[in-house]
């Protein structure tokens, strides 16, 4: 609990934090957890408390706290060439090889990539990047962005406005032209009586309808989670991206794939669109490309988006975009480390290995009556809290049912992440099944005594 003398931890972190993403009551009831280490999936506090980080610090310490591959990495590269640029024609030999690496590892067989500090601005780089394409190919009109309710895409200007949550009104955003469709979650959105399959069917059908409202002409492109992640991880319906791939195929919009979760091996593939099975045009990559490491993100654009765009560069001899440190040499270096790490060190393998485990916890706790939902993909789930399951009434939003949760499972030191009223579990692909049989257990306290506080 918090320590309140004015020279504490917690005081301090308050008095000179403007705390993002964090409930303020709870924070000043409680204090923050100021970490210092990290040990394997475990994270340690200033007063020496061990907590199973089962978020993996923000979806992305894969390989989690101290891996020894990744930080010797760094050192080497920060020993060889600590820091430079991709502006000019120049970048160091560790961005020429990673960019062959993310196409090699990519579905695409040719590409090209470009380089930011993080997924928000992956997102805003592919969204110029669509719109300098179109203004080059003559239909600048082309500029409005879809993507869906429930989407989380970043907090930048532009990517907020792609990320389909009504927190962003408080900065009068989404900016003009940014549309979001029906967040494609059966459980949820499903209607009365309603198959899974129709309800696909009606996901498809509403993206013809806003195309033809808005006209193909004035649209620069989709994107999309393969499974929604800070959207409270919702897996599309079956066959979502199988019927709207045609739609945006048949009037030339282009797919993005936002992979800023599910590439590297999240969901059991190295990317989330190939665990559902379609291409996309471009992929956005950032958190796991470096396992946490370092701020990285990257837009991998397939063949033909490659081609189009540099042909586009080559005609005004420039793509006038770039950020300081993009493709830094210490991030390439252990994002090539991290790679390997997880294609070759058996951390997809574990994903793997370990996904029946983490599924059977998670439908294990979901028999409790007052969890409406299991949902998940790989080692990604979450647990839907429910007043009433038949109704899938949810519980009173003052309640705070889900922060609840998550306090009481920081209270027992395990981490876990409420979003509305789901709890999310996206452990690091290192964990092991003994310490997953804690994450549950430690799970399943916190729910029993939380519902029976609201009961
Ligand atoms: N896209 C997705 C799918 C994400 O989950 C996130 C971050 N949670 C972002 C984009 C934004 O990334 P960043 O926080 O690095 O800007």
């Amino acid at each position: 609990m918090r320590d309140t003398a004015p020279n504490s931890w917690e005081s301090r972190a308050d008095a000179h934090s403007l705390y993002g993403f964090t409930d303020l009551p709870s924070i000043h009831a409680r204090g923050a957890v100021v970490l210092t280490h990290g040990e394997g999936p475990y994270v340690v506090d200033v007063h020496g408390r061990r907590y199973l980080d089962a978020n993996s610090g923000l979806w992305n310490m894969v390989a989690g706290f101290d891996h020894p591959g990744l930080i010797a990495a760094a050192k080497a590269q920060y020993d060889r060439f600590p820091g430079y640029h991709a502006f000019f024609g120049r970048m160091s030999d560790q961005t020429v090889m990673l960019s062959e690496k993310l196409v090699e590892v990519s579905p695409f067989d040719r590409g090209r990539v470009f380089y930011t500090n993080s997924g928000s601005e992956a997102n805003d780089t592919m969204v110029k990047i669509l719109w300098f394409l179109h203004g080059a190919e003559g239909k600048p009109e082309r500029r409005k962005i879809l993507t869906r309710w429930n989407g989380y895409h970043g907090v930048t200007v532009v990517s907020a406005s792609m990320t389909g949550k009504p927190y962003n009104s408080v900065f009068g955003l989404p900016l003009p032209g940014f549309i979001h469709l029906t967040c494609p979650h059966y459980w949820r959105e499903g209607r009365p009586g309603e198959s899974e399959a129709d309800f696909t069917r009606r996901m498809a059908q509403e993206l013809e309808d806003v195309i033809a409202r808005e006209g193909a002409d004035t649209i620069a492109g989709f994107f999309a989670e393969p499974v929604m992640g800070a959207g409270g991880v919702i897996p599309p319906s079956a066959g979502y991206f199988q019927a709207i791939q045609p739609i945006l195929k048949k009037h030339g919009i282009p797919l993005i794939a936002d992979e800023v979760i599910t590439g590297f091996g999240r969901t059991g593939h190295v990317w989330g669109s190939q665990t559902y099975d379609f291409t996309p045009d471009a992929i956005i990559s950032s958190k796991n490309i470096t396992a946490g490491f370092f701020p990285m993100g990257a837009v991998i654009l397939g063949p033909e988006l490659a081609d189009r765009v540099q042909a586009a560069a080559e005609a005004i001899e420039e793509f006038p975009h770039g950020f300081t440190a993009s493709g830094h040499p210490v991030g390439c270096a252990i994002a090539l480390k991290a790679i390997e790490v997880v294609m070759n060190e058996g951390l997809l393998d574990n994903v793997r290995a370990l996904t029946p485990r983490f599924e059977a916890g998670l439908r294990e706790l979901a028999r409790n009556p007052n969890i409406g939902e299991w949902r998940g993909k790989g080692l990604m789930g979450a647990l839907e809290a429910v007043k009433d399951k038949a109704t899938k009434t949810p519980f009173d939003s003052k309640l705070s049912v889900s922060e609840r949760i998550a306090n009481t499972c920081t209270d027992l030191g395990l981490i876990c992440r409420p979003l509305g009223q789901a709890v999310v579990l996206c452990p690091p692909f290192i964990i092991t099944e003994a310490q997953m049989d804690e994450m549950f257990d430690k799970l399943g306290q916190a729910l029993t005594k939380v519902f029976a506080e609201v009961a």
